[in-house]
């Protein structure tokens, strides 16, 4: 589907104007004729993405975009000022009053087309980040302060230049680390939390547009935002980088409020952005771990079996399942209670991880229920590691610190395996439990394997 963009202009010519040059890009054009139906529209219409002419009647575009940023179902919606005039201080007001970016009349195609891009391609980045993590982080609630204490790379090769847009930087109360060479951005960071890096597409001993394509390409530098500057007769090159995937640019001289505000506003997406991705990976770990274990749960195993299982088939390669719990654990909790139940839980999940390979895959099944997935293992070396993992825990005493205690501790082991990988997963674990149910019937702390139940 195409992106929806909401065109507002008192001016229904200027809107005409800009409506036949975004539908001519297959864009789906929505208009507004006023900072106030914009506000409205920005919540009916779900824009991807909103042009605010700054000079309206009644609400101007400032207004517009301050409301539309502090409502919490439109905050995330980037807004690009649209502005006759080229005052800085104009442009300044509209990033702060939220606005993600800016254009000025008459407006030129080439900008039109980079900003709207550049704009919608961190739109979908924030949509898919939020849809992950299920609930709105705001941009919002990102404070001033944050904003202003963000660390940027700077890397310019021409030392005058350098020091000039240094000292912008500092100014604004940044942190700024001047390189020379694409080669120490990496380095650098791994070592600091860096928010954005500023460019020179015009280095000496380097193509800047080059520079910027690998810094996208490469998984360790894709998400940190990227800044170039260029001389204003260099807008094609500029465009390309945006294309490349730079967020955004500045010409030259640059002038220190249009740097800081700028600045500013990457770092206040940067901040959303790992806000996002530290809660999702929060949320996916506690989604799938065992909290008292540690091991994954039967959520993970549901999520991730099926892969697992699909590739041993394709390879026709070997899987093997192993499906364990621990013996009169019932009396383990009625003699000493649940606490010391749960250490013993612990402590052997503990032993399970010391006995098995790097690639076996331990999953609470629930209670002191466990199962084994052993990737690439046939039945026989399954059952051998099933013997190492019984002995594992019955051969010494479990000890446990509070209260100080020793308990002997045994498990029984049922074992399934395809030496084809052409089993499903559901015979092979419908396999393992009847073995492991025959390993209780016939006696607990034993391994018994599906060939011979
Ligand atoms: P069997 O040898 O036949 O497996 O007997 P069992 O007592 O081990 O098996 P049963 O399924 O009858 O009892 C399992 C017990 O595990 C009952 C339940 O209260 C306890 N349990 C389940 N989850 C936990 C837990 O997280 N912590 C503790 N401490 N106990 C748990
Ligand atoms: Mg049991
Ligand atoms: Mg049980």
């Amino acid at each position: 589907m195409s992106a929806r963009l909401l065109v507002t202009d008192d001016n229904p010519l200027n809107v005409k104007l800009l409506s036949a040059k975004l539908a001519r890009e297959y864009y789906t054009v929505v208009t507004a004729e006023n900072g106030v139906q914009a506000v409205e529209k920005s919540v009916t219409e779900k824009p991807d993405l909103i042009l605010l002419d700054v000079m309206m009647p009644e609400m101007d575009g400032f207004e517009a975009c301050r409301q539309i940023k502090a409502n919490p179902a439109t905050q995330g919606i980037p807004v690009v000022m649209v502005t006759a005039l080229s005052d800085v201080q104009d442009r300044v007001r509209g990033l702060d009053a939220g606005a993600d970016d800016f254009l000025t009349k008459p407006i030129n195609d080439v900008a039109l087309m980079a900003r709207v891009r550049s704009c919608l391609r961190l739109k979908s980045l924030m949509d898919e980040w939020r849809m992950r993590e299920g609930n709105g982080a705001m941009m919002a609630d990102i404070d001033e302060e944050s904003m202003r204490s963000g660390q940027i790379i700077l890397l310019d090769d021409a030392p005058h230049e350098q020091d000039i847009i240094r000292k912008h930087i500092h100014h604004a109360g940044m942190i700024c680390h001047g390189i020379s060479s694409s080669a120490e951005i990496e380095p650098l960071l791994e070592r600091e939390r860096i928010h954005a890096i500023m460019l020179n597409l015009n280095l000496q001993s380097e193509e800047g547009l080059r520079v910027c394509a690998n810094l996208k390409a490469n998984e360790a530098t894709r998400y940190v935002p990227i800044v170039v500057y260029a001389d204003e007769s260099e807008l094609g090159k500029i465009a390309k980088a945006l294309d490349i995937g730079a967020n955004d640019y500045i010409f030259k001289p640059v002038d220190p409020h249009e740097l800081q505000a700028r600045l500013k506003t990457q770092i206040k997406h940067k901040r959303t952005y790992d806000r996002l991705r530290l809660s999702y990976e929060k949320n996916m770990t506690m989604a799938v771990t065992d909290p008292l274990t540690g091991v994954h749960n039967r959520h993970y195993m549901e999520k991730n079996l099926p892969r697992l299982f699909d590739r041993s088939k394709a390879n026709r390669k070997p899987i093997s399942v192993v499906m364990l719990d621990i013996d009169h654990f019932k009396k383990i909790n009625d003699t000493y209670g649940h606490h010391v139940g749960d250490q013993v839980l612990q402590e052997l999940v503990r032993r399970l991880n010391a006995s098995m390979r790097f690639f076996d895959l331990v999953i609470r099944l629930g209670g002191e229920e466990f199962s084994v997935i052993m990737p690439e293992t046939p039945y026989g070396a399954a059952m051998s590691a099933g013997e190492r993992l019984r002995a594992a825990v019955a051969n010494s005493p479990f000890v446990i610190a509070e209260p100080k205690l020793e308990i002997n501790v045994t498990m029984s082991v049922g074992i399934a395996g395809s030496d084809d990988g052409q089993e499903t997963s559901e015979i092979l674990f419908r396999k393992a439990d009847a073995a492991l149910y025959k390993a209780k019937e016939t006696g607990r702390n034993k391994v018994v394997g599906d060939k011979e139940v």
